[in-house]
């Protein structure tokens, strides 16, 4: 065991604070990185804040994690000493599940997959996430950050990215079809570069019209403010896929009936709260309401290799570990341009 300078909420709802924790020793398999940057996910507040469910204290969140390898198992295979890394959600899954076995661990039904944090795992030690200064990490669930891309702005592509990527691939984001992304933050900037770069037209739904020039910098075509209930008349029947990456619940059946005839409105947010909608809002056109959990191991390395290959990368807010706090209420208030990143030397 090595110990390890982190932040971690040493309760519920409790402000996050310096601690140290245990790494494992390097298994034969395992790869140990040193991280250099973590991403904060709004998923990391919903957590530390016991919103989704009790969550395992004290919690180390961070699943954004890029970093380098310091050293590898005997048996490790795919990783040197000195490679460019990413690790996300997932630190493990049961791999033989059909699932796991057609590369979508994230929907692993032996169990589920391990999380990067807040869940237990296979040794039966709680697991401890990116807001630390090292991992170790079995080499299946370890991805290559490309040469082309900064270790600072890829580690949001860890989450936010294939978090993204993944939906707008599976629905056929690309030429000719009109994607809304609900939601200018986190997840919602880095879906309009992708959806951009996939060839779709682009249309940013946001909740006024304040980060318009930057919508538009990043790739989008169209940008609405949802405050204003006249976007709703003017844009009725016009999306192929709503991806919704909102985190609080909103007026479903209103964003639905934006949707033409098969459209798909994805929800990748995932608020606090049970929502509803009426299902008026949907058969009138056969629209499907959907959703959609990261990314399989394998497409977050494709995903990462395409991002390389557009020149895409988060834009990131680079903060001290001490202000960590500070920068969950200002997610929490919409005010994050557009995702902030621990330098995790500052830990
Ligand atoms: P974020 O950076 O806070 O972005 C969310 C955006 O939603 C805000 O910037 C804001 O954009 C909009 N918004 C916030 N509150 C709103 C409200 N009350 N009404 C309307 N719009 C509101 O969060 P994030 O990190 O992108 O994460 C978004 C959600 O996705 C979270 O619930 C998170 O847990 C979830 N998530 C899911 C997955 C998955 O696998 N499905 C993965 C990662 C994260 P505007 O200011 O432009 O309106
Ligand atoms: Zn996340
Ligand atoms: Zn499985």
């Amino acid at each position: 065991m090595t110990t390890v300078a982190a932040y971690a909420a040493p309760a519920a709802k409790a402000p996050l604070e310096r601690t140290t924790i245990e790494r494992r020793p390097v298994g034969d398999h395992d790869v140990l990185i040193d991280i250099q940057f973590t991403g904060i996910c709004h998923s990391d507040i919903h957590q530390a804040r016991d919103g989704w469910r009790e969550g395992i204290f004290p919690m180390v969140p961070g699943h954004e994690i890029a970093g380098v390898v310091r050293e590898v198992g005997p048996e490790v295979t795919t990783f040197a000493v000195g490679d460019r890394v990413g690790v996300g959600c997932m630190v493990d899954s049961c791999r033989v599940c059909e699932n796991c076995v057609a590369g979508l661990e994230q929907y692993c039904t032996g169990g589920g997959p391990v999380w990067t944090y807040n869940a237990v795992d296979k040794d039966g030690e709680p697991t401890y996430g990116g807001y630390s200064q090292n991992i170790v990490v079995n080499e299946d669930f370890v991805v290559r950050v490309p040469d082309g891309l900064s270790l600072d702005v890829a580690a949001p592509l860890l989450c936010a990215g294939i978090t993204t990527y993944s939906p707008l691939r599976h629905w056929g984001a690309g030429p000719g079809k009109k994607v809304a992304i609900v939601g200018l933050g986190g997840l919602g900037h880095v879906a309009v570069k992708i959806a951009h770069a996939l060839g779709a037209e682009v249309t940013v739904l946001s909740q006024s019209l304040r980060k318009q020039d930057d919508g538009l910098r990043l790739g989008a075509d169209h940008y609405y403010a949802t405050g204003d209930p006249k976007t709703f008349e003017e844009l009725a029947g016009t999306f192929d896929l709503i991806l919704n990456t909102v985190s609080a619940p909103l007026d479903f059946a209103a964003y639905a009936s934006l949707l033409r005839t098969d459209g798909t409105l994805v929800n990748v947010g995932l608020p606090e709260e049970p929502v509803q909608i009426t299902l008026q809002s949907l058969f009138g056109h056969r629209r499907s309401l959907s959703s959609s959990g990261i990314g399989g191991i394998a497409e977050t390395q494709e995903m990462l290799d395409f991002c390389a290959a557009h020149g895409i990368g988060a834009e990131i807010e680079l903060i001290a570990a001490e202000e960590i706090n500070d920068a969950y209420e200002r997610v929490l208030a919409s005010d994050v341009r557009y995702r902030f990143v621990i330098d995790t030397a500052t830990i």
